[in-house]
């Protein structure tokens, strides 16, 4: 079905990245079979969330693991499961946290902003965040400390933290961790690894599941996460056509050959940045992604003087076009947009070099 024609919507060309305004990921066939499948049938659904526990566990090297909404959703049930655990009565009590240990402390750097503030995906729970702005271990030290929340993110800004040694540190403390890894899934064992308690990633993003928040990590932790679900988390939990397409969606990653893969990403890249070079008043490279993520992005640098355009004037002619083409447009101050084309076709990614030329013509 041509939802686009049928709905009069427009066809955009999104080289942005997983990105949520414009529909984050393209979900493969066999994902979408078993969401259509799923929406057919009854289940018990505690049956259903042990399965995609027992999956995401394999996948993650984690011990447990749930599914929620989306990965907001998930640092707010994440941050409740810190403050609660599993007592019925705290639970239905959020986001009224008196009596309860409620501090949540996260570094400046890591204060992200994905579409929402995520010091609101705290309060939300009831929790009071606290912006640890240089010692986070003298922010750890107050009694009341719930937990302490990380970031692996290209979204964080200032000098990297070594998650493992800020996990060490927390745990020192005896304050249980939570990263948000939401877009981290193709390196989740690595964030897993870390020895954070809680690891949170979006299950649309790279993995290409229906929106869904992913929780992954110590299995008692886990326990007072799905708990959530009688209280505050009622609002934020997964649909049963979410949680069978994260299944699908997992067992193709665990049959996913990596380095192919990569390889296949590397050569679109590499063929587009040599076709952009040749273009007047643009240069092109190949640049890695800065968190670790095993793919590399095209990162075209606008010579305004020759070009006759900058950088934002690119993005915006680019995106004012038919189709409109979305541009990764956060680094434009220095004169570079950047390009991921992962889940672009051949002829997307013809059209994106053709208005390319077009724009600087
Ligand atoms: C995308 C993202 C989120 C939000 O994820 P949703 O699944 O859309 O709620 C949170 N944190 C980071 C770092 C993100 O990249």
């Amino acid at each position: 079905m041509d939802l686009h024609a049928r709905y009069r919507l427009t066809k955009v060309i999104n080289a942005r990245g997983t990105f949520t305004p414009l529909g984050v990921s393209r979900s493969t066939p066999q994902v979408g079979e078993a969401v259509a499948a799923a929406l057919g049938e009854f289940f018990v659904i505690d049956e259903l969330q042990d399965r995609a526990s027992a999956a995401l566990a394999r996948w993650s090297g984690a011990e447990a693991g749930t599914v929620v909404h989306c990965a907001a959703a998930a640092i707010t049930v994440s941050v409740a499961a810190t403050m609660t655990g599993t007592s019925a009565e705290k639970i239905a009590a959020l986001p009224d946290a008196t009596g309860l240990s409620s501090r949540v402390v996260i570094p400046a750097g890591h204060v992200v902003d994905y579409g929402q503030s995520i010091l609101q995906a705290i309060r939300l729970a009831g929790a009071a965040p606290v912006v640890a702005d240089g010692d986070i271990d003298a922010a750890l030290a107050h009694p009341e400390t719930a937990s302490l929340l990380l970031v692996s993110s290209r979204l964080v800004r200032g000098p990297a933290l070594d998650l493992a040694e800020t996990v060490r540190a927390a745990h020192r403390r005896g304050v249980p961790v939570i990263i948000d890894a939401a877009a981290q899934d193709l390196r989740v064992r690595d964030v897993v690894a870390t020895g954070a308690d809680l690891v949170l990633l979006s299950g649309q993003k790279y993995l290409a599941s229906p929106t869904a928040g992913l929780v992954v990590g110590r299995a008692a932790l886990l326990a007072a996460v799905r708990a959530q679900e009688k209280g505050i988390g009622r609002a934020m939990k997964a649909s049963k056509e979410a949680i069978a397409g994260v299944l699908a969606a997992l067992e193709a990653r665990e049959g996913m050959d990596l380095a192919a893969w990569q390889a296949v990403q590397r050569g679109k890249v590499s063929a587009f940045v040599e076709r952009v070079s040749r273009l007047p008043g643009l240069r092109a490279a190949v640049v890695d992604d800065p968190t670790g993520l095993p793919l590399a992005r095209a990162q075209v640098t606008v010579a305004p003087a020759r070009a006759r355009l900058d950088a934002a004037g690119l993005a915006s002619r680019l995106q004012a076009g038919d189709p409109p083409i979305w541009a990764m447009a956060h680094d434009t101050a220095r004169g570079n947009l950047v390009f991921e084309l992962v889940p672009l076709s051949d002829a997307e990614i013809e059209m994106i070099v053709v208005r390319l030329q077009q724009a600087i013509a």
